[in-house]
């Protein structure tokens, strides 16, 4: 028999982003709803093409959207939430931009790490697919949802790709990852009552798809890989029963994480085939293969879709030819997940070094790759020699380079003692220390580190990159911006000054550029939402400091002011999680790595005088594993990470961190564990509420939770402000409190900055003034 191949889904963007300039360029009314079309048709039929050139079984349909994937389904499945109040006129793709971004232009909502912030209207709340970068648009349920077929988009784009001769597999998001990946929005309601409702039109769809000459349609069931109640455990197997009736042949397909309990459950299920993440779960393809009956299809995602980095053949083929052979059935390979998560394709990366260039593999390479271990899987290794060979010449030539294992940075992490993790003295000995050394009014006031970047910064930073700006014209005009900044915020009135991140792109790329065993592309977008993509760095190998990073520009920023000038940093576990890193060691220990370069950098800040220094995290939550049982092993790495980064200072030294947009109550503990001096949070949107928590947990450090949104270019009033830290005030005793926005202020303008900033200062006054009166 032979393996055939197939992917479960292809990046939208296009190769150069041609979806983000049609999308932005529609949002800007610059071309109609035909157009944006035309252009989703073309990029279609060029990534089909690509998948039936490098030779796949079968091109897949569905997975294309013009925002997402999700909001798709909720078209297909006729369940607009009718708050928008959509009437029958309405176009269907006017609809979908509306409920994708609100009544307001999104163009406000451009913030790295907040992407899953508010939209002003009423645009659908987006939140992370699993544990990726890419966010979908939550679909709402009440007891009230009706569903009923309502699109045809997806059966056009099958047709589409059936006239232009592909063999098509199609793709669905499965019935109950789609109600668990929604959100109630009602009290006491609990979506699964909606599963018999929502079934008849998944047999509609699938009876239409059939109708169509659709042979495997391809249900994407992620949710099997969670720790689900037993409920949707339960539900399953009666679904399928359901859909199976009239069906096409059906492919559930599962990754991200291991299956475990849900293993027998999803080896049973009354599917066709099922297909499994051989990436993230190796040690279950063996289970895989005893449960699954024979007439059933394998498919075994071998190839990391999560990750850049070429495969290794023969590893792959180690793992794949007994697991065929055992199972014994119909076996297809695959890349483990959908290559949404990956940048389109190295061609065109000639800026990137050429050693580390052979070692990678975007979404065009992993096709080839494909085609490769399916010929030598099948015995055809002559046809595929020389290919075979070079892919073996690239693996050994990262296992072995000097460039990726470094003696230094291993007798490094060799040589840490008990301690090095843990400051001097204990909180409450550095805070009376740093009270006396710093002398800051009750409830001080600061802010998160980033002020606007304006079109001028832009201007300098990219004329500097083409060589247009020397590096001495640079520096002035940089430290010019330092010094507007300082002067700004002294005129404010704020106690704790920034010198507001005018140098940097990013809060990673800076960093990562900066680092050894960073690397860059040119053109490795990937979506993030919407139009939104990201690209990001990629950490193939030993991370090490060569020299200071910041402390230039923080201090001379310091020597502009008697004030507390902060030094600003991005932590160890954010530059791991949004980054591509090294799939040949542990996560554990390449975050260690970068806690020890991000070290020394504190130590040097320290040394030129900088007496408090904010390390941030915003990542942190979102790096836990999908599964309960994976988040202590992490939640102990991550937080000790930061305790390393942050523990070589003195107790007279003051440390924060910042967190923002992200479900901070379950981790509390964890979150006390880092030990930073004062944490900033975001909570403004919450109306404080995600402070309560840290209140009943009696948080021992010092907070400052935000007391406005930094999305939208609204200025807040002072009496808001007040109220906001009246509450929070009710819940952390008002001594530990410090006054601040939600998150960086990068994205806004200065005009609306500077007056949010008097308001904010004039409400510190006002607090502390009440307090006196306590
Ligand atoms: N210091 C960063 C800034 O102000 C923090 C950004 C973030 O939390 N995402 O921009
Ligand atoms: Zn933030």
């Amino acid at each position: 028999m032979t393996t055939r191949t197939h992917i479960l889904g292809f990046p939208r963007m296009g190769a150069h982003r041609e979806l983000k300039t049609a999308l932005e360029r529609h949002w800007r009314g610059e071309i109609d709803a035909a157009a944006l079309e035309a252009t989703g048709a073309l990029l279609r039929e060029r990534h089909w093409r690509a998948q039936r050139d490098a030779g796949l079984d079968f091109v897949t349909v569905g997975d294309f959207a013009f925002y997402d994937h999700v909001a798709n389904h909720i078209q297909l499945l006729g369940c607009e939430p009718p708050r928008f109040g959509f009437t029958g006129d309405t176009p269907e793709l006017a609809r979908y931009f509306s409920m994708a971004r609100g009544v307001a232009d999104a163009a406000s909502h451009d913030h790295e790490g907040c992407a899953h912030g508010t939209h002003a209207g009423f645009a659908l709340e987006m939140t992370k697919w699993f544990d990726t970068n890419y966010h979908y648009l939550v679909p709402e349920f009440t007891d009230a949802t009706r569903f009923g077929l309502a699109s045809v988009r997806l059966f056009e784009e099958v047709a589409q790709a059936q006239a232009l001769g592909h063999s098509v597999k199609a793709v669905l998001l499965g019935p109950l990852s789609f109600l668990w990946l929604g959100k109630e929005k009602q009290q006491g309601f609990d979506r699964l009552a909606l599963l018999d409702a929502l079934l008849p039109v998944y047999e509609q769809v699938l009876a239409r798809l059939k109708a169509m000459g659709v042979e495997w349609v391809q249900v994407d069931e992620p949710v099997l890989g969670l720790d689900l109640p037993e409920a949707w455990r339960h539900a399953f197997e009666r679904s399928y029963w359901q859909l199976a009736r009239g069906a096409p042949k059906l492919l559930l397909a599962t990754y991200f994480s291991p299956l475990a309990e849900n293993l027998r459950l999803a080896c049973q299920l009354p599917v066709a085939g099922l297909h499994v993440d051989a990436v993230r779960a190796p040690e279950e393809l063996t289970g895989v293969a005893d449960w699954l009956p024979a007439h059933k299809l394998l498919s075994v995602g071998i190839i990391d879709g999560r990750n850049v980095w070429r495969a290794d053949p023969d590893a792959a083929l180690a793992r794949l030819a007994p697991v065929a052979a055992k199972h014994g059935g119909e076996f297809w390979i695959a890349p483990s997940c959908s290559l949404l998560h990956l940048p389109f394709s190295l061609e065109g990366e000639t800026g990137l070094d050429p050693e580390l260039r052979g070692w990678m593999a975007f979404a065009i390479e992993k096709l080839a790759e494909l085609r490769l271990l399916r010929a030598a899987l099948d015995g055809e290794q002559a046809s595929v020699a020389s290919e075979l060979e070079a892919a073996r010449r690239a693996v050994a030539a990262r296992r072995a380079s000097p460039r990726v294992h470094r003696a230094d940075v291993a007798l490094r992490l060799a040589r840490r003692v008990d301690g090095d993790d843990r400051r001097g003295a204990g909180f409450a000995q550095r805070q009376a220390l740093q009270r006396a050394r710093f002398a800051l009014p009750p409830l001080p006031t600061t802010t998160i580190g980033s002020f606007p970047q304006t079109a001028a910064i832009r201007a300098a930073r990219a004329a500097f990159r083409r060589g247009a700006l020397d590096a001495a014209g640079y520096r002035e005009a940089m430290q010019a911006e330092i010094a507007l900044a300082v002067r700004k915020q002294e005129a404010l009135g704020i106690d704790v000054l920034v010198h507001g991140e005018a140098e940097r792109n990013d809060m990673v790329e800076y960093f990562g550029e900066q680092l050894d065993g960073f690397a860059f592309t040119a053109n490795g977008w990937v979506q993030s939402y919407g139009s939104r993509c990201v690209k990001p760095p990629v950490i193939y190998g030993d991370v090490a400091r060569p020299a200071p990073m910041t402390v230039e520009w923080t201090a001379y920023a310091q020597s502009l002011t008697r004030l507390p000038m902060k030094g600003m940093l991005t932590g160890p576990v954010t530059m791991l999680q949004w980054s591509f890193v090294r799939d040949d060691q542990p996560r554990s220990l390449t975050t260690e790595q970068i806690a020890w370069a991000i070290r020394d950098e504190v130590v040097d800040l320290e040394q030129a005088g900088i007496g408090i220094i904010q390390i941030d995290e915003p990542a942190i939550r979102e790096g836990l594993p999908l599964r309960r049982a994976g988040w202590k092993s992490y939640l102990d790495g991550a937080t000790r990470a930061f305790r390393i980064s942050a523990g070589g200072v003195a107790d007279r030294t003051q440390i924060h961190t910042h967190m923002c947009y992200s479900e901070f109550n379950d981790i509390l503990p964890e979150i006390a564990a880092m030990d930073a001096d004062v944490i900033t949070i975001e909570t403004s949107r919450s109306d404080m509420e995600l402070l309560r928590g840290f209140g009943d947990f009696s948080y021992p450090n010092e907070i400052g939770p935000g007391v406005y949104d930094i999305h939208s270019p609204r200025v807040p009033d002072t009496d808001e402000m007040v109220r906001l830290m009246r509450k929070a005030a009710a819940v952390v005793p008002a001594g530990r409190l410090w006054i601040n926005p939600d998150c960086g202020l990068k994205t806004r303008g200065w005009p609306e900055t500077e007056a949010a900033l008097t308001h904010m200062v004039a409400a510190a006054r006002i607090l502390r003034a009440e307090l006196a009166l306590e």
